[in-house]
């Protein structure tokens, strides 16, 4: 039987700011239905390696290949750079990412922030776009706030909103970069719900958490990055109750 073909293969990524290494090697399979959590100290590497699987930073070295597809870099004399602009768009649409700060446009109605991309990157018709936009707000529970701007929902509302604008790009994976982090804790329970259920659906997905509960129940596998390098991943049962690196040990033990 040949391999399947992965939504998402990394392998030994590196990236520099200037002459500070921030990743250092990174490798990393997503199968379908996958959950990885990626968990880390700040300043360990895990937004910008979230990052540059979407191309929003370029890798200095590494093969980044989406779904079968390989991003393809060429050498210039500012460095590394996507050969296909095309394919950025591309790729940006099979991997939708939700960000620690929502990051929904102001301007813009929370319907009209879901269906934009579907419109204008995927072709979708307007109409069916907005039949689509509307199923995915009610399965976030926003249904009766469509027509509402950002500013008039709360951080968890918004948040869910973003989930519902990425899902609409029925991307190959999600990122979600510390997604609960900037939220009052009484907002973090539903948007946690929200993600549990994508992830019961099998969605696959690359997550980025303080969240030890539920990189626990729903992690496939959890990866431990310390200084742009995988100090430790696997199984949660594994790698948050029986870490053997004693820097982990330290990270996941309780803050007095
Ligand atoms: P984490 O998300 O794990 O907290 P980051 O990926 O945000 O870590 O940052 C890792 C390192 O890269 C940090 O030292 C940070 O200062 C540096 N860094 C991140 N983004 C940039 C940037 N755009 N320019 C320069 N340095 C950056
Ligand atoms: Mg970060």
């Amino acid at each position: 039987m040949p391999e399947p073909i992965h939504p998402l293969v990394i392998t030994d990524l590196h990236k520099s700011f200037g002459d500070n290494p921030v990743l250092r090697g990174l490798s990393l399979t997503a199968k379908k239905g996958d959950v990885i959590t990626l968990i880390g100290a700040s300043g360990s590497g895990k937004s910008t390696f979230l990052r540059c699987m979407n191309l929003l930073e370029r890798p200095n070295a590494g093969e980044i290949v989406v779904h079968g597809e390989s991003i393809r870099f060429k050498e210039t004399r500012r460095g590394r750079e996507v050969a296909d602009h095309r394919q950025v768009e591309r790729i940006r649409s099979k991997l939708s990412m939700v960000f620690q700060n929502f990051n929904l446009w102001a301007h813009m109605t929370l319907l009209a922030n879901v269906i934009e991309a579907p419109i204008h990157v995927l072709k979708v018709p307007k109409a069916e776009a907005r039949a689509r936009g509307m199923a995915l707000l009610e399965r976030v529970g926003l249904a009766e706030r469509a027509d509402y701007y950002p500013a008039q929902l709360s951080g968890g509302q918004q948040q869910r909103g973003a989930i519902a604008r990425a899902l609409a790009m029925e991307p190959e994976v999600m990122l979600f970069d510390e997604p609960t982090s900037a939220l009052d804790p009484e907002l973090v329970g539903d948007v946690l719900r929200v993600m549990r259920e994508l992830a019961d659906e099998g969605r696959t997905m690359i997550v980025v958490t303080h969240e030890m509960a539920f990189a626990r129940d729903v992690s496939s596998q959890v990866v431990y990055l310390h200084q742009g390098r995988v100090e430790e991943a696997g199984p949660p049962s594994q790698v948050l109750d029986n870490p053997t690196s004693p820097r982990l040990r330290q990270f996941l033990a309780p803050k007095h």
